[in-house]
């Protein structure tokens, strides 16, 4: 089937959130299982974009293929994320965000988070390159550790 489907991704620049939790559910029979909310209040990400469909059934029609959306989009209006960002946001203060610019916890000195969920706004494209030049951007502020010359590393 792999060598017959075409996937086409649309990323979406709108600001959205979700809400994440593990707990257990009881159509899991008590097991635990993640799943995400739209916060109270907050607008949910429209997981119809009629561009991306458009596009979607021209490159069906070329490629003599037969155009599909995902189930739970197309049924239930809930999109679909493999990037979850966000959850530790960096800001310029604690009601801006949990983390500061070199990635320590406000309130909380020398703990330190560093990967994806500092990052502080949808950015609309694929994220690993961000999150990496992110993390370097903290570890390059990183304190050298007392009594070690960085040439020692080397
Ligand atoms: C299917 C899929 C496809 C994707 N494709 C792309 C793509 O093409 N391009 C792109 O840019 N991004 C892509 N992404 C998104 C990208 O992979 C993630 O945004 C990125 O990896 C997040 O980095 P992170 O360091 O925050 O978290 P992660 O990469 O998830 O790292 C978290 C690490 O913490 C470890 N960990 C978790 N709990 C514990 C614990 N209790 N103790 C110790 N270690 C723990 C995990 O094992 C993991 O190694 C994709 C994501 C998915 C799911």
């Amino acid at each position: 089937m792999a060598s017959s489907t075409t996937i086409v991704l649309v990323m979406q620049t709108d600001e959205n959130y979700l809400k994440l939790d593990y707990k257990p559910r009881w159509w899991r029979l008590g097991a635990k299982s993640q799943n995400s909310q739209v916060p109270k209040g907050l607008r949910r990400a429209p997981s119809y974009i009629p561009i991306a469909n458009e596009v979607t059934k021209r490159l069906a029609e070329k490629m003599d293929g037969i155009p599909l959306s995902l189930l739970p989009e197309a049924a239930m209006n809930a999109m679909t994320t493999a990037h979850i960002l966000g959850g530790c946001c960096m800001g310029e203060s604690p009601e801006k965000g949990v983390v500061d610019f070199k990635g320590e916890l406000f309130g909380y000195p020398n703990l330190y988070v560093v990967d994806g969920s500092v990052v502080p706004a949808n950015l609309g494209v694929n994220p690993s390159l961000t999150i990496t030049a992110l993390s370097e951007y903290i570890m390059d502020q990183m304190p050298a550790k007392k009594g070690l010359n960085h040439s020692d590393n080397k």
